[in-house]
C-alpha cells in the first residue's frame, strides 16, 4: 500500500474504460487532476490511449449529475431529495410487483460495474426483489465467446493465459478485432511478438490499423466467419498439420468435426467467403506450422445470430492443433467492457448466480441461498436475456418498473428506435448514472452515482487477472456510489438487514465467500493480496492460493477432464443481401469514442477528433451512388433510415459499409442494426445486416 502512494500524492488505479483496465496514477496540481500511466503495472507498463488520458475530464465536468432528478406533474426532470427519490422508486417497484407480479419489475446492469456491484446487483434482484428479470448490457458484448468457452472448455475465462504469453506465440490468428483501435496498449504485445519473429494473421471485412499491421489479413465477407474457420481446419487436417496425439489424449468430438470440414474445401470457401485460395492456404500454413500459436476472437465474430457457432469454430482450430493448455498457445476472446469479465461472473446475468454458477443448478442454488440466509426456493429461475427483457418493456407480461444502473440501451441495444419505444411504454424508468444519457433522459427517476476515481472495487481484466481501482478522490456532494444507492433502496424495500454493507470490502467478503467452490472461485482473493501482487487471477480457491494465471495446462473443468470439439456448419446471417439492400452493414468502435459515448462524447479532446460518425464505403461504392468524401448519405435498412457523412476509404470491401455506434438519437447507428439473437447466447447481430444508401438531398 505504501509503494501505491509513494512519489507523490498520487493515487494508483485503473483506467475507467475498456477490459485492458490500464494502471494510472491520478493527482491534484492546483485545480487540475494529473492522469498519468502507471509503468509499475504489468498490463499496459505505463501505456494510455487518448481516452484514458482524458479520462479525469468527466469527473469535474459541468453536466455531471449532483443531485436526484424526479419528473413533475408537468413531465420535466427536476431536483429533487435523495429520501423523496428512493422512495418513489420503491414505491413503484412495491406497486409493480403487486399488480403485475414479481416479475415485473427489473434489472438492467452492466460491464461497467465493478465486481462488487454486479454482485450486489444479482442480490438485490433475488433478494430484495425477488424477481428473475435482470441481465445487462454484457449480453450484447462477449456473451457468445463466453458460452462457446463453456462448452468447449467447461469454463470461460476471457483469455485463460497472462496476455505476456501474446509476445511469445509464433503465430497468432487475431479475428474481428481492432485492437490498435479499441485497446491500443495491447499492440505493445503484438509489436513484441512481431520482433520475436512471430507473424499475425487478421480477420476482418474491413483493413483496420490492426489488420494493417498483420502479415496476412483475410478480408472475409461479413457474416461468413463459420465458412472461413472451417476452411482453414479443412486445410490443416488435408495437408496434415494437426495434432492427433493431443486430439487423442485431451479432447472428445473430433471425428464428426473431420466428417463435416470435409466439404469446405478452399475454393468453396473462397466463393462463400471472399477469401482468395492461396491466402487461405497460407494462413493455415502459418498456423499449422509454428510450434506456438493462438486463436483469438472479438465482436466481429461474436456479435452474430451464429456468433456461439463461429466462436466454436475458431476454438476448434485451436484444439485440432493441441495449442489449448500450452505455454504462449491456446485460444482466447478479448474482452470489451471494463469489467466485461467480472461482470459475467457474479450474478448480474438472467441466467446466474455468483461464482459463475448456473441459476438452474440445484447445487449452485442450495449454496448461494445459503450464504444470502434465504431459503432456497425463494431465489427466483432464470429470467430473459437482456433484448427479451428490452422488447417486452410495458407489455403485459414484461416489466413494468425498471433500475437501470451504468447503461445505456436506449443506444447500445440493436433496433433501437423499437427499443426506445418499449422504453417509453413502460410504468415507471429509474436510472443510476452519473450523466443524462439518452436512456437517463426518459426516466421518471434519475439518480446521480459516484465514478470510478471516487469509489474503491476490483475489477477483472480480459486475462482474468483482479485488480483493485483505488479511490483518488471523494465524490461531489450530493453523490452515492451504486453500492450505497443498492443498500439504501433495499432499506426502503425492506431489507436493510441483507444489505447492511459498510463499503465494498464488505461486499466483497461476501462475493468471495459466494463465489467459493464455482468456477469464477474468488475466495482466495482478499484486496490486501491484490495489492502486493499487482492483480490475482481467478481460480484462487484459497488464502495461500497464487491464483491461476495459467489455466488447462493438465485439465479441463468438463466431466471428463477432457475439451469438446463441436461439428460446425456455416448458415448465412439472418439477413442476407438482395436487389433492394445490396450492401452489407457492419458496426464497430473508433479510437476516440467508447460503446454508447455517454462519457467520451462529453470529453472535448475527444469530441474533437471525432465530432459525428461517418459511413465508411469504398470508392468503387461510392462512384456506383455518385457519392464523395463528405457528401452526405441516407443509409437505410429493413428497420428504418438515418443520415450521415460520407467518409471514402479503400479500406473495407465494395460490398460493405461500416458506421460506429458510439452516438444516440438521429446518430444511432444501432437504429438500423438487426436484433437477430444467436439461439444459445442471444447475442443481437450487430455485425451483419443488409441495407442500401442514397444520396441526401442536403448535398
Ligand atoms: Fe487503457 Fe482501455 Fe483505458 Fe485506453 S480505454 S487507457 S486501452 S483501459
Amino acid at each position: 500500500i505504501e509503494f501505491h502512494r509513494a512519489m507523490s500524492d498520487a493515487v494508483f488505479t485503473h483506467c475507467p474504460y475498456c477490459a485492458f483496465q490500464c494502471g494510472m496514477r491520478l493527482s491534484r496540481s492546483g485545480s487540475k487532476i494529473i492522469v498519468e500511466g502507471d509503468e509499475s503495472f504489468p498490463v499496459n507498463k505505463g501505456a494510455l490511449c487518448v481516452k484514458g488520458w482524458t479520462s479525469a475530464a468527466a469527473l469535474e465536468h459541468p453536466e455531471r449529475l449532483r443531485q436526484p432528478l424526479a419528473r413533475n406533474a408537468r413531465g420535466e426532470l427536476v431536483p429533487t431529495t435523495w429520501d423523496d427519490a428512493l422512495a418513489r422508486i420503491a414505491r413503484a417497484f412495491i406497486d409493480a410487483r403487486a399488480r403485475y407480479g414479481p416479475n415485473a419489475v427489473g434489472l438492467f446492469g452492466s460491464g461497467a460495474l465493478t465486481n462488487e456491484k454486479a454482485y450486489l446487483l444479482g442480490k438485490f434482484a433475488r433478494v430484495a426483489l425477488g424477481t428473475a428479470s435482470i441481465d445487462y448490457n454484457g449480453r450484447f458484448c462477449m456473451s457468445s465467446a463466453a458460452a462457446a468457452s463453456i462448452k468447449a472448455f467447461g469454463v470461460d475465462r476471457g483469455l485463460p493465459f497472462p496476455l505476456e504469453e501474446i509476445a511469445h506465440a509464433e503465430t497468432i490468428l487475431l479475428v474481428g478485432s481492432n485492437a490498435a483501435e479499441t485497446m491500443p496498449p495491447i499492440m505493445q504485445y503484438f509489436q513484441r511478438q512481431r520482433e520475436n519473429g512471430g507473424r499475425l494473421i487478421v480477420i476482418d471485412p474491413r483493413r483496420t490499423p490492426t489488420a494493417a499491421a498483420a502479415d496476412i489479413h483475410l478480408q472475409l465477407t461479413p457474416g461468413t466467419d463459420a465458412a472461413l474457420a472451417n476452411g482453414l481446419l479443412h486445410l490443416l487436417v488435408r495437408d496434415g498439420l494437426i495434432d492427433e496425439q493431443y486430439i487423442r489424449e485431451r479432447t472428445e468430438g473430433f471425428e464428426l468435426v473431420r466428417r463435416t470440414i470435409a466439404s469446405y474445401w478452399p475454393e468453396r470457401v473462397e466463393r462463400i467467403t471472399g477469401v482468395p485460395v492461396a491466402q487461405l492456404i497460407e494462413a493455415a500454413h502459418l498456423l499449422g506450422r509454428a510450434e506456438t500459436a493462438m486463436v483469438l476472437t472479438a465482436r466481429g465474430a461474436e456479435q452474430q445470430a451464429r456468433g456461439v457457432d463461429n466462436a466454436l469454430a475458431y476454438i476448434n482450430i485451436a484444439l485440432a492443433l493441441g495449442l489449448v493448455g500450452k505455454p504462449s498457445s491456446g485460444y482466447g476472446c478479448l474482452t470489451g467492457q471494463g469489467n466485461g469479465q467480472g461482470g459475467r461472473e457474479h450474478g448480474q446475468k438472467a441466467d446466474q448466480l455468483p461464482g459463475y454458477r448456473r441459476l438452474d443448478d440445484p447445487a449452485a442454488r442450495r449454496h448461494i441461498a445459503a450464504v444470502w440466509r434465504i431459503a432456497e426456493d425463494a431465489l427466483p429461475g432464470p429470467g430473459r436475456s437482456a433484448y427479451e427483457m428490452l422488447d417486452g418493456l410495458g407489455r403485459e407480461d414484461g416489466v413494468r418498473a425498471l433500475l437501470v444502473m451504468g447503461s445505456n440501451p436506449v443506444v447500445s441495444a440493436p433496433n433501437a428506435a423499437h427499443i426506445m419505444a418499449r422504453f417509453e411504454a413502460l410504468d415507471f424508468l429509474a436510472v443510476a448514472d452519473f450523466f443524462l444519457s439518452e436512456t437517463a433522459q426518459l426516466a421518471d427517476v434519475v439518480l446521480p452515482s459516484a465514478q470510478w476515481a471516487e469509489e474503491e472495487g476490483t475489477m477483472t481484466n480480459l486475462e482474468g487477472r483482479v485488480i483493485l481501482r483505488r479511490r483518488a478522490f471523494s465524490p461531489p456532494e450530493g453523490v452515492l456510489t451504486d453500492i450505497e444507492i443498492l443498500c439504501a433502496l433495499a432499506a426502503h424495500l425492506g431489507h436493510a438487514s441483507s444489505f447492511s454493507f459498510a463499503g465494498p470490502r464488505e461486499v466483497f467478503d461476501e462475493l468471495r465467500r459466494a463465489s467459493a467452490g464455482g468456477l469464477a472461485d474468488y475466495s482466495g482473493i482478499t484486496y490486501e493480496k491484490i495489492e502486493a501482487n499487482r492483480g490475482i487471477f481467478w481460480p484462487c480457491p484459497a488464502e495461500d492460493h497464487p491464483g491461476t494465471p495459467r489455466m488447462f495446462a493438465d485439465s479441463f473443468p468438463t466431466a471428463n477432464g477432457r475439451a469438446r470439439f463441436h461439428a460446425i456448419e456455416y448458415r448465412p446471417p439472418a439477413e442476407e443481401i438482395d436487389e433492394e439492400y445490396p450492401l452489407y452493414l457492419t458496426t464497430g468502435r473508433l479510437l476516440a469514442h467508447y460503446q454508447s459515448g455517454a462519457q467520451t462524447r462529453r470529453i472535448a479532446e475527444l469530441r474533437e477528433l471525432v465530432e459525428e460518425p461517418s459511413i465508411e464505403i469504398h470508392p468503387a461504392t461510392a462512384k456506383l451512388y455518385g457519392l464523395a468524401e463528405g457528401d452526405r448519405a441516407i443509409l437505410r435498412t429493413r428497420r428504418g433510415a438515418a443520415e450521415f457523412k460520407v467518409r471514402v476509404t479503400a479500406d473495407i470491401r465494395e460490398d460493405t459499409i461500416f458506421v460506429p455506434f458510439h452516438w444516440g438519437n438521429a446518430l444511432a447507428i444501432n437504429r438500423l442494426t438487426n436484433a437477430a439473437l444467436d439461439p444459445i447466447s442471444k447475442m443481437p447481430e450487430f455485425k451483419v445486416c443488409a441495407a442500401r444508401l442514397e444520396r441526401s438531398s442536403a448535398n
